[in-house]
C-alpha cells in the first residue's frame, strides 16, 4: 500500500470518529426529531449540500478522486466512498442513516439500512444469501414463512424459491408458535413473517417468535411495511432484519417505489459467516447488492427523505381516522365483517395493541388498512366498488388518498384458489386504506356505495 492511501485511509478514520459522535448525538433526540434531521448535520449542509436547508439530490452517477490513492482506497472499500451510484450515492445515505435509526429507535442494538429499487428487491436481496448453497453441500435448504404475506412475496417464495430448491414451509395461523416450531428442522434458513400482514392484518408475537428464531440459531425477518417504525419497530424485541415497501406508507405520495432492509449488527445465522452476520445491510450492499444491481434512483430517495420527515404525524392521523371508519362500517347492515386491528372484535386486537403503539406516545395505534366484506355474492362486492366516487380504486396502499381494492382479483389474483384460501382471501372481501382526506367525506362516500 503506498503512503498516499495511508493518507486517505487515516483522514477517513477521523471523519469516522466525527460521524460516530453525531450519530450519538442524533440517537439521543425523540423520534420526530430523527425523522426531520437524520444525519445530516449543519456541518454536513455547509460541506457537502452548498449550504442547502434539505439534503441534496446528487444524481451524478459518479464521484471524482483527488488522485489515483484515493481512487484505489475508495474502490477497495478502504475509506468509505460513494464511487458508483449503483453501490452507494450521497442522497441515499442520508435516507439509509435515517431508515437505520428510526428502525432501531428504542433499542439496544444498532442496525444499518439498505436501500432497494423496490420492496420486492428489498425482500429479495435481503433472503438470497441465507438460502445460498455453499460449494459440496447437499442438504435440502428450506426456511418457514407466515402465509399471510403480501401478493408479491408469496409468489418470490412459493414459485420463485422452488424454482432453485429452497422449500418454502407456510404457518397458517402465524400468532401459534408451536405452528413455526413444527416446521423447522436443521435445514432451515430463516422464519419470514408480516406485522401486521397485507391484506389480513395477522399478527404474531413478535418476541416470542425471535427467540424461537434464535434458539433454532436463525434469523427473523420481518416485513414492517403497514406499521411502519412509526407504531412498531421489530428489531427492539428481537427480530434480525426488518424489510419495507417504502412504496407504500413511508412514500405517502404515492411518487416512487422503493425498498429498504434494516439488518441488527450481530445477527443470529447458522448459516452465514461471522463477516456477513456483523454488519449485515452493509455486507449486502459492498458485495451481493453491488454484483446484482437493485439500486434505488437518487431522486426517489430524496422524495422518500421528505416523506418520511411528517411520517410519525401522518400515521397517527391515519390511524385515528381508520379507526372510525372502520366503527362505521362495524355498525353498516350490508357489511358481514370489518377487520381492524383497532376493533375489540378483532382477535388479534390484543396482540396487536401489545406492539403497535404510536413512537414517543404508548398509545396502541393500529395504522390505516382495514378490510370489510361485503354482505352478498361477488358481483354485489363488485357493484360496491365500482359505486366509490372519492375513494380510489386501485391496487395501492399507504396513501395520502384513500385506496380501495378488491385483493381476489389484484394483489392475490395470481396465488389462485388454493393460495388465497390458505391465506385467507375471500372473493367478498374489500381491502380500504384510510387516507388523509376528512374522515367524514370518506365515511359519507362508503355509506352511498354500500347504500347501492
Ligand atoms: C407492496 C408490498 C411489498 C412489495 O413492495 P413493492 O415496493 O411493490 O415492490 C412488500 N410487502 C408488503 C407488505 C407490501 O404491501
Amino acid at each position: 500500500m503506498s503512503d498516499g492511501i495511508d493518507r486517505y485511509v487515516s483522514e477517513a478514520a477521523k471523519a469516522g470518529e466525527q460521524r460516530a459522535e453525531l450519530r450519538k448525538r442524533v440517537k439521543s433526540w425523540k423520534f420526530d426529531t430523527i425523522a426531520v434531521h437524520g444525519m445530516y448535520s449543519l456541518d454536513e449542509a455547509l460541506t457537502g449540500g452548498h449550504g442547502g436547508v434539505i439534503e441534496p439530490i446528487v444524481l451524478s452517477t459518479s464521484q471524482v478522486f483527488r488522485d489515483s490513492d484515493e481512487m484505489e482506497a475508495a474502490l477497495s472499500y478502504r475509506i468509505p466512498a460513494w464511487t458508483y451510484s449503483r453501490i452507494h450515492n450521497p442522497t441515499i445515505h442520508y435516507l439509509e442513516e435515517t431508515l437505520a435509526l428510526l428502525e432501531s429507535y428504542g433499542a439496544d442494538a444498532d442496525a444499518s439500512a439498505l436501500c432497494t429499487s423496490s420492496g420486492m428487491s428489498a425482500i429479495k436481496q435481503a433472503v438470497e444469501p441465507l438460502v445460498a448453497r455453499l460449494p459440496g453441500d447437499s442438504n435440502p435448504i428450506n426456511f418457514v414463512s407466515s402465509a399471510q404475506v403480501y401478493g408479491g412475496s408469496f409468489q418470490l417464495f412459493n414459485v420463485r424459491m422452488p424454482e432453485r430448491g429452497v422449500e418454502p414451509r407456510w404457518v397458517a395461523a402465524p400468532a401459534e408458535a408451536d405452528a413455526w416450531e413444527k416446521q423447522i428442522d436443521e435445514n432451515t434458513r430463516f422464519l419470514y413473517a408480516e406485522m401486521p400482514s397485507n391484506p389480513q392484518q395477522g399478527c404474531f408475537d413478535v418476541a416470542e417468535l425471535a427467540s424461537l428464531a434464535h434458539r433454532h440459531g436463525i434469523p427473523l425477518i420481518v416485513d414492517s411495511t403497514i406499521a411502519t417504525p412509526a407504531l412498531l419497530r421489530p428489531i427492539e424485541f428481537g427480530a434480525d432484519i426488518v424489510v419495507h415497501s417504502l412504496t407504500k406508507t413511508i412514500g405517502g405520495s404515492g411518487s416512487s417505489v422503493g425498498g429498504a432492509i434494516i439488518a441488527r449488527h450481530g445477527l443470529v445465522s447458522r448459516h452465514l459467516t461471522d463477516e456477513q452476520k456483523g454488519n449485515y445491510a452493509m455486507w449486502l450492499k459492498l458485495l451481493p447488492f453491488r454484483d446484482s444491481g437493485p439500486c434505488l434512483s437518487p431522486f426517489s430517495a430524496y422524495l422518500f427523505l421528505c416523506e418520511l420527515k411528517t411520517l410519525r404525524t401522518r400515521v397517527e392521523r391515519l390511524s385515528r381516522s381508520a379507526q372510525k371508519v372502520a366503527e362505521f362500517l362495524a355498525r353498516h347492515p350490508k357489511v358481514e365483517k370489518v377487520d381492524y386491528l383497532g376493533l375489540e372484535s378483532h382477535p388479534m386486537h390484543q396482540l396487536a395493541a401489545k406492539y403497535m403503539r404510536l413512537v414517543d406516545a404508548d398509545e396502541p395505534m393500529f395504522g390505516h388498512l382495514l378490510s370489510f366484506n361485503v354482505k352478498g355474492t361477488w358481483e354485489e362486492t363488485r357493484a360496491v366498488f365500482d359505486r366509490l366516487q372519492l375513494v380510489v380504486r386501485a391496487t395501492d396502499l399507504g396513501r395520502i388518498k384513500s385506496v380501495a381494492t378488491i385483493p381476489a382479483i389484484s394483489t392475490h389474483q395470481q396465488q389462485g384458489d388454493e393460495g388465497r384460501k390458505l391465506a385467507n382471501i375471500p372473493p367478498n372481501m374489500v381491502r380500504l386504506c384510510v387516507g388523509g382526506e376528512a374522515t367524514e367525506d370518506i365515511i359519507a362516500d362508503l355509506a352511498q356505495a354500500l347504500a347501492g
